[in-house]
């Protein structure tokens, strides 16, 4: 089949967003996929953003089959993927036209699908990473991802959410690589309030130790000190211990802000932990855009369900 790149036109406003959509095979073809699941509960939030959406073939073949081509009704087809679409798109993650360049990327990963390690996955990821566009791995992470965009502006809060919007009970892992140490405690100061909301707060070690400091700063020495649990080193296995308490459901978001210029010894233990998540698609969520984890906290803070309430 061949690509073409026409926009439908239903999208009236100056700058619709452009998100980048693909899944694996084994997200794609069940009535009950990853992607069905998107597209079917994103429905509202999809409807308010008017995204772009450019879609990579198969995916798209899919959407179709699904018949819910309704959800994206303005969308350019990629190629398929052996035919380049997924290097395309790292293509267009780092292009600074804006008649090109996509916003964010939505890539429902299975992390047993080859195609998932293939380097154009990775470049994919690292360059949104680079370029600070949000890169959505998991069913978790795009929904709510898209929930708080269609949020923002103007939507009104899918309840059917809320549960995930609970913090009471939940734990969030919070790791920085030693370039973005200042970085996390800098957000970790302005969003306190809303980290503190979390039952359990889990780092690698030495973040883990700057912020259980952060904490004594402003909650007390006593108060502070236990703020955070610090596993290991990330070098050490620190990524290792937090994937286990993502596989049994105890942590939902990993506020992750790595450093993509340097080289990493402990790179497969990175990527354990996002696949980590990426293993459990419909529960959690891997946040790595350093440039926008404000912004999400800023707007998780906004869309919270206070247990009181
Ligand atoms: P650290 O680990 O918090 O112990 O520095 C994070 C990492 O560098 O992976």
């Amino acid at each position: 089949m061949s690509t073409f790149s026409t926009f439908n036109t239903l999208n009236t406003s100056a700058k619709p967003m452009r998100i980048g959509l693909i899944a694996n095979r084994s997200h794609q073809d069940a009535t009950d996929s990853a992607l069905v699941q998107l597209l079917r509960g994103a429905r509202s939030a999809l409807h308010q953003l008017q995204p772009e959406m450019i879609v990579v073939g198969r995916t798209l073949d899919a959407i179709l089959t699904h018949g819910l081509i309704d959800s994206c009704p303005q969308y350019e087809r990629f190629p398929y993927g052996r035919e380049g679409g997924l290097m395309k798109l790292v293509s267009r993650v780092v292009d600074r036209d804006p008649a090109r360049t996509v916003d964010a990327v939505i890539y429902l990963i299975d992390p047993v699908d080859p195609s998932s390690i293939f380097p154009e996955a990775l470049a994919l990821k690292r360059q949104c990473v680079i370029h600070g566009k949000p890169f959505l791995a998991t069913l978790a992470a795009a929904r709510e991802w898209l929930e708080l965009e269609a949020c923002a502006t103007g939507k009104p809060i899918d309840t059917s959410l809320n549960a995930s919007f609970k913090f009471d009970g939940e734990g969030i892992a919070l790791i920085a690589h030693d370039a973005m140490k200042n970085r996390m405690l800098t957000l970790a100061e302005k969003h306190f309030a809303l980290l503190d909301q979390f039952s359990y707060r889990y780092a690698t070690g030495t973040t883990g130790g700057l912020l259980n400091q952060l904490a004594q700063k402003i909650k007390g020495k006593e108060a502070g000190e236990n703020w955070v649990k610090p596993f290991l080193s990330g070098p050490l296995g620190g990524d290792a211990q937090i994937a286990e308490l993502v596989l049994d459901k105890q942590i939902r978001r990993i506020l992750f802000l790595e450093d993509p210029h340097v080289a990493r010894q402990h790179e497969a233990d990175i990527q354990l932990l996002e696949r980590a998540a990426r293993t459990v698609t419909d529960f959690a969520s891997v946040i790595s855009d350093v440039d926008g984890s404000d912004r999400w906290l800023s707007l998780l803070t906004k869309r919270t369900i206070h247990p009181q309430s």
